[in-house]
């Protein structure tokens, strides 16, 4: 469904990130959870793009099963990072004849090998690709970071390229994770001060283990992790599922809080497992994904 209408027919969004497995097992389990993820009804999914192609087929796959043999709605990400336009082109033709309504359109980062050469240099270009493919008639997202992109330290200047990127076209913003709402709100006004209407999916990831925060902060450019956050944790350090009970609550909490302040949509960042989001959707009292989701 192109997301135009899945923004008429949502009051609030809720969207679930998965990644594509690289070996067998991680397929099989992924498979094997899909039931339980499209039991919480969310409006889409979406599936990440590894640096500089890395994953191109394999993202390509998952996408392809999830619209051929489920009930979720899958958007790709796709970064630019290392592509020619011809192939961001073939990828695009790919989507459009699997009938796919909608890209979230990166950048992406150098992979770790080192830069590669390139048609492409921000996200923004890319928006220009997808509108100028022909007969295109995607929904384009892009990334917003409420807590700074590291590459552009000026925030006003961060925010200016911001607003460049949103006028080629797009449709929905989703963020970088956070864990702490005031950095949220904070930027939606200034967002809103810039000028950007475009609505915005706030990007949750519950924390399930120290390990995979250690990992997140990694990847999660620009990532704040606030004090009462790291001691609610630390405190249950050798203790691995109060740790992974904490890192929830503190989600669900987040999460209770957006709702509360009338967010167009929260996106988690799943990690490919269930239990987190499921145990969220019981903390704020839903029976049904859709209930969640609201109507207009
Ligand atoms: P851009 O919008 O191009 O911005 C990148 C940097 O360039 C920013 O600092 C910006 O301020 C600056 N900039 C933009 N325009 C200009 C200009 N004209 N002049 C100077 N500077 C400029 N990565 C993956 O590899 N695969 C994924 O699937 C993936 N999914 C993601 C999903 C979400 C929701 C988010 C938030 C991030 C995701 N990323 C993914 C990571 C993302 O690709 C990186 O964080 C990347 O560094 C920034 O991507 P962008 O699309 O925001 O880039």
């Amino acid at each position: 469904m192109h997301v135009h209408d899945i923004l008429k027919r949502d009051k609030t969004i809720f969207s679930f990130e998965f990644f594509p497995p690289k070996s067998e097992a991680g397929w099989n389990a992924l498979s094997n959870r899909l039931h339980e993820f499209e039991t919480l009804e969310p409006s889409f999914v979406s599936v990440t793009y590894g640096a500089g192609g890395s994953t191109r087929t394999r993202t390509h796959e998952l996408v392809c099963h999830l619209a051929t043999n489920t009930s979720l709605d899958p958007i790709p990400h796709l970064t630019c990072v290392g592509h020619t336009h011809q192939e961001i082109e073939s990828l695009l033709q790919a989507y459009s004849d699997a009938k796919i309504d909608n890209i979230l359109a990166l950048r992406g980062d150098e992979p770790m090998s080192g830069p590669t050469e390139g048609d492409f240099r921000y996200a923004a270009d890319l928006v220009d690709a997808i509108r100028q493919f022909p007969d295109s008639s995607f929904g384009i997202g892009v990334a917003g970071f409420p807590e700074g992109h590291p590459e552009t330290p000026n925030r006003l200047v961060q925010m200016d390229h911001l607003k460049a990127k949103v006028d080629r076209g797009v449709d929905w913003i989703c963020t970088q994770l956070f864990f702490d709402n005031r950095a949220y709100f904070d930027w939606l006004e200034r967002c809103d001060l810039a000028g950007i209407q475009t609505p915005t999916i706030a990007g949750i990831m519950p924390i399930t283990s120290l390990a995979s925060m250690k990992k997140m902060a990694e990847l999660a450019g620009g990532a704040n992790f606030p004090a009462p956050l790291l001691r609610r944790l630390h405190r249950f350090q050798d203790d691995p599922n109060a740790v992974r009970q904490a890192g929830v609550s503190w989600a669900a909490e987040q999460c209770a809080d957006l709702l509360d302040h009338g967010v167009r949509g929260i996106h988690f960042y799943t990690m490919n497992q269930s239990f987190a989001t499921e145990e969220i959707y019981r903390t704020l009292g839903a029976p049904k994904g859709s209930m969640l989701r609201g109507s207009h």
